[in-house]
């Protein structure tokens, strides 16, 4: 086996060393170190070893490997595109709305997406984790606002924390009377199965809490079978999953593709949840997809799988005003005046999957 299709067997950080296993040409050296001196970079082996090096448009690579796109800045994007600071009350806390907070504990994950709406806050060179002071003072937020009722754990990725680490702050939650639910959002089962031990699984529990785990993927490819035994041992464990993905330009912006990773999660028993609107982070134009190109793909969803299938796909509103659904209008009642002509009275207009309008009459 030649040096540039050697398989990584540690996770890949530096330009040369991608270049080394063939996911980026030699030639863009200079060009990738540059992106590197601003985002960090790291692929791991699962995820270097899903790249077929063949495909100079792979989705799986277009995730992970930078490129220089993202050096080019758009008009509207914005280090903190969803607005992270303004409702940031403490370190490590974003309390956006009145009855969640996120705690964010770390700021490192196991691999660096080239989309990341938190780019400019995670990787190395920035603060890896809340300091224990800082973490003491997040949680007596928590414990002082008797109106949170989750905590969502994020990040970076909470599961980079070791098990015992984990443990203690699931401890000190499940000691919060008012707290019932911690939502744990990860990419670690896909970009790093191995991890998710049976002493990690255990730490995902919060005695007398429900813990739900939100899993980050957006190609069914990453459903690799180690990433779903991954999934099946913490399902197993009785914490239930949902999933969040993010459509983006050339990974997932088809129908089949969509459709195949939403039955992908289904199959894990991964109720699908969120399907992002890409976020306005710098240098990641390249990445997002038109939002009428995402109402299309809905619409097309709709058409070929069950409502168990169906992700709900959301806009996090600039500056920090939340997520509002940004899905295709089924009801209208366009025309009033028309329908009226014709029957007397107003209608609601229905489409159906297949495009077609529908009459429906309103309440008496
Ligand atoms: S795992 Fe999440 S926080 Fe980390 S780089 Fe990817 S999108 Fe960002």
């Amino acid at each position: 086996m030649s040096q540039r299709s050697s398989k990584a067997v540690a996770t890949l950080r530096q330009p040369d060393e991608l270049i080394a296993h063939g996911l980026a040409p030699a030639s863009d050296l200079a060009d990738l170190t540059r992106v590197a001196a601003r985002y960090a970079i790291a692929v791991t082996p699962e995820v270097a070893g899903l790249i077929d090096r063949n495909d100079p448009n792979d989705p799986i690579a277009r995730q992970y490997i930078p490129t220089t796109d993202e050096l080019v800045a758009q008009p509207g994007e914005r280090a903190d595109p969803i607005g992270d600071h303004t409702h940031s009350p403490v370190d490590g806390i974003v309390h956006r709305y009145p009855d969640r907070v996120l705690l964010k504990l770390v700021h490192v994950c196991a691999v660096y997406c080239r989309f990341c709406f938190r780019r400019e806050m995670v990787g190395p060179g920035k603060d890896t984790a809340l300091s224990k002071p800082a973490t003491a003072a997040a949680l007596n937020y928590i414990r002082a606002h008797a109106e949170i009722w989750e905590v969502i754990l994020t990040g970076g990725d909470p599961l980079m924390l070791s098990p015992r680490r984990l443990a203690e702050i699931m401890a000190d939650l499940a000691a919060i009377d008012h707290v019932k639910i911690v939502r744990i959002h990860t990419r670690v089962p896909v970009a790093d199965p191995s991890r998710i031990s049976a002493e990690m699984v255990e730490a995902l529990k919060a005695p007398g809490k429900t813990t739900w785990l939100a899993l980050h993927a957006n190609h069914p490819r990453e459903l690799t079978p180690m990433a779903r035994e991954a999934c099946a041992r913490i399902i197993d464990a009785g914490i239930p999953m949902v999933s969040q993905s993010v459509l983006l330009r050339g990974v997932n912006d088809d129908a089949a593709t969509l459709e195949a990773l939403m039955r992908a999660f289904v199959e894990c028993r991964i109720k699908p949840y969120y399907l992002h609107h890409g976020d306005l982070a710098p240098g990641t134009a390249h990445l997002r997809t038109t939002l009428e190109e995402g109402q299309a793909l809905m619409r097309a969803l709709r058409g070929r799988v069950s409502g168990l299938c169906q992700p709900e796909y959301v806009l996090d509103i600039p500056g920090g005003h939340g997520k509002a659904p940004v899905g295709p209008d089924y009801l209208s009642r366009a025309n009033l005046s028309r329908e009226r002509e014709h029957h007397g009275e107003s209608r609601y207009r229905i489409v159906d999957y297949c495009g077609d309008v529908h009459l429906y009459p309103p309440s008496p």
